[in-house]
């Protein structure tokens, strides 16, 4: 499991984190849920190892990856995770055989690499559009080929930041549907960042509700829609909105 404890981020003197106790259950989806500004994003940041945490630990399986005061901070390189970004981030240059291969080249052989490139673009469906460049796709399937370059490195754990929010809701829900399948067939686990409720409660097998830096309610994404334990969760997620 990932293990969050007192975790506190602050901007100069405005505490964008307040101390946050948090455990996200392995092989499975979270989806952390809340409104612009809540801090979502700095959490997945953090989580990543791409935003420093002022104070507090940090464990992914037992293995302290942030400990502010046993000074443990794990590169994200070496966290075993992969991102997944709204904009896709792909190479422009690159071919979609190349990005999805490009962080692996230092660390398979060719034969290897081969093989796993062919693997991701299957799992995403993709293989017939190797060849081609970012610009010769639409952007479901920039989507795909981003979700393809983090399957490959065959990461423990996959961290989405608002990934399906540019796509229209048609293609919002197959992919959603898709990356569901994914996660769970390969056994990953992935925090699943959205502000839009809908997504959460269709993608989430757990939900975490983040409200002004803390956590507002935790629990499966059933538990949250029938029994809000707040008005703000009601308001926010629970089935009169
Ligand atoms: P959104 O749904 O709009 O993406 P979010 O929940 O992801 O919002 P964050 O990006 O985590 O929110 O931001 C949380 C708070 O931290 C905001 O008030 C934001 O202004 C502040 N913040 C984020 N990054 C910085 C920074 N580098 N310096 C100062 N404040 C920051
Ligand atoms: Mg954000």
């Amino acid at each position: 499991a990932i293990k969050l404890t007192n975790l506190t981020k602050r901007y100069r003197d405005t505490e964008v984190i307040a101390p946050l106790n948090l455990t996200l259950p392995d092989q499975q989806i979270t989806a952390l849920i809340g409104p612009s500004g809540s801090g979502k994003s700095t959490l997945l940041n953090m989580l990543a190892g791409l935003t420093q945490p002022t104070s507090g630990q940090i464990s992914f399986d037992q293995q302290v990856v942030f400990d502010s005061q046993q000074n443990v901070n794990v590169s994200p390189a070496n966290r075993g995770l992969a991102m997944v970004f709204q904009d896709f981030a792909l190479w422009p240059h690159m071919t979609v055989a190349q990005n999805v291969a490009f962080a692996l080249e230092t660390k398979l052989s060719s034969a290897e690499l081969t093989e796993r490139v062919a693997w991701a673009l299957d799992q995403v469906g993709l293989n017939d559009l190797r060849d081609r460049y970012p610009r010769e796709l639409s952007g479901g399937q920039q989507q795909r080929v981003a979700l393809a370059r983090a399957i490959a490195v065959k990461p423990k754990l996959i961290l989405f930041d608002e990934a399906l929010s540019a796509l229209d809701p048609q293609l919002r829900a197959s992919l959603q549907g898709e990356i569901s399948n994914l996660i769970h067939d390969n056994h990953l686990t992935a925090v699943f960042v959205t502000h839009d409720r809908q997504e959460a409660l269709r993608i989430g097998d757990h939900v975490v509700l983040i409200h002004d830096g803390a956590v507002a309610q935790s629990g499966r994404a059933t538990e949250l829609y029938q029994h809000p334990q707040s008005a703000f969760a009601a308001s926010f997620i629970g089935p009169v909105n």
